[in-house]
């Protein structure tokens, strides 16, 4: 057979027994090369150019998978969607060398960023240079989940109460005991809920940001906090009573939870005198904000605390759905600066995080010239595009070159993105 290299390919696959369903590869794919079903995530090898941009940000590891194929017999998304494990090495034909290992194109994400604008692109995929070391994938599919106990799960939202429905959010905290679970701020956890799924299968892990700091939800002890909210209609509005948040919310204190991570090693806090830390949110997205928040907070109380700034943009579609509202009203002006906006207020016009983020462009401008500054972009993957834009329209205004100071966010870990 006369075939050449060119024939053959490197295909970039994901194992769909380690994948977690997080999402955050498709979101951070700057060509759109990753899709899926409610069953996989799938890589298609018509669209993907091996930029490499989704192998460290995937929690798992599960992206990290390559085939030597026939280019013809690329397997398709369909195929691939029907995985339940990924398949062997194809054996190629006689006389066909192997595809050399896949090549990095260079800043391919930030060409695309560039026309149309793509905000996922310019989220960074390293920690801030003064972050700790974060241990990842302590417990996992391949090694078993551990067992955490329940050691409290209050409401933390207003809505449940007073408008008599379910619709509300959880703080549920998790003791995991004499087992080994060091966290940082903005790692998260993957929740085995028990069961199985339509196809008899075990359940996929829901992944959940750590809403606590490094010492514990209550210092000193081996615990970790959530902020979680109970899916009960899906992202079409349409009723559901969604498997994992549902199982969750629900716990009682000494139920027993199968937990495997803990999961990221970017969206990580800077640790350095003078950081400042920019926070953006809506919903349960402020669980990786109060992690950081608190952090500092029980600093500043042991005097540890030297300096920077704390700036927050909550959003929410009212007050009542807002996690946390009574207690971040507590917090000193002068150690946090809180901006809340809301979308669905009575009477009031619409409000966005990023329109209140344009309300203090002149604060923001002054942070994004500051090299000392972090930003953490968290929540509903709606608001990612008009938090970017607002950040680079705000550099724009300050004239700042977008396309210098993004890109200078981006490589020294300074502009993190979390969205699902
Ligand atoms: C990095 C990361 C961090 C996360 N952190 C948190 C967190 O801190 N708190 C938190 O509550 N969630 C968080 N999530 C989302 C969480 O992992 C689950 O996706 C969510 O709880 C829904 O799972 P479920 O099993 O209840 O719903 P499923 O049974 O998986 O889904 C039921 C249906 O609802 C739809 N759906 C799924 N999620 C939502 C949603 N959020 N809103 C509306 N419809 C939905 C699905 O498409 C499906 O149709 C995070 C996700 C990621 C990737
Ligand atoms: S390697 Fe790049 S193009 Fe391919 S799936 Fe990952 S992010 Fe997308
Ligand atoms: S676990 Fe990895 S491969 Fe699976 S959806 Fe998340 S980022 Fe993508």
């Amino acid at each position: 057979m006369d075939m050449a290299v060119a024939d053959v390919i490197q295909q970039h696959l994901i194992d769909p027994e380690i994948c977690i369903r997080c999402n955050t590869c498709e979101a951070i794919c700057p060509v759109q090369a990753i899709t899926h079903d409610s069953r996989n995530y799938v890589v298609d090898a018509e669209k993907c150019n091996r930029c490499m941009d989704c192998i460290s940000p995937c929690p798992t590891g599960s992206i990290d998978n390559w085939r030597t194929v026939l280019k013809l017999r690329a397997y398709s998304v369909d195929e691939q969607l029907g995985w339940d494990e990924l398949p062997g090495e194809q054996a190629l034909p006689e006389g066909v060398a192997a595809a050399p290992a896949p090549p990095a194109v260079p800043a391919t994400q930030l060409e695309a960023a560039e026309q149309p604008f793509v905000a996922s692109a310019w989220g960074a995929t390293l920690p801030p240079w003064s972050a700790a070391h974060a241990y990842t994938n302590l417990y996992g599919p391949k090694t078993g989940p551990v067992t955490a106990t329940v050691a409290g799960n209050v409401r933390v939202t207003e809505v449940g109460k007073t408008q008599g429905s379910d619709y509300d959010t959880h703080h549920v905290v998790l003791d995991f005991g004499a087992m080994p679970f060091p966290v940082l701020e903005g790692q998260s956890i993957g929740i085995l809920p028990p069961g199985t799924d339509a196809q008899g299968k075990p359940h996929h892990a829901r992944q959940y940001s750590i809403a606590s700091p490094r010492n514990g939800e209550r210092p000193g002890y081996n615990n970790v906090s959530l902020t979680i909210k109970r899916v009960l209609e899906d992202h079409q509005g349409q009723p559901v009573r969604g498997v994992g948040s549902n199982f969750m919310c629900d716990l009682k204190v000494g139920d027993t939870v199968q937990v495997i991570g803990p999961f990221g090693s970017s969206f990580l806090m800077p640790n350095h005198p003078r950081s400042n830390i920019v926070m953006i949110c809506t919903g349960t997205g402020s669980a990786p904000m109060r992690a950081m928040t608190e952090w500092r907070r029980r600093l500043r109380a042991s005097g540890k605390f030297e300096g920077g700034k704390l700036m927050l943009f909550f959003g929410a579609r009212t007050q009542e759905e807002l996690p946390y509202f009574g207690p971040l009203q507590n917090l000193p002006k002068d150690f946090i600066d809180i901006n809340f906006a809301f979308s669905r207020t009575a009477g009031h016009p619409k409000r966005y995080v990023q329109d209140a983020m344009r309300e203090r462009a002149a604060d923001l401008a002054a942070l994004l010239k500051d090299g000392n500054t972090c930003f953490y972009v968290c929540g509903l993957k709606s608001m990612e595009e008009g938090v970017v834009l607002a950040l680079r329209d705000i550099a724009q205004g300050a004239g700042l070159s977008w396309e210098t100071l993004g890109a200078a966010l981006k490589k020294e870990g300074r502009l993190h993105l979390e969205t699902y």
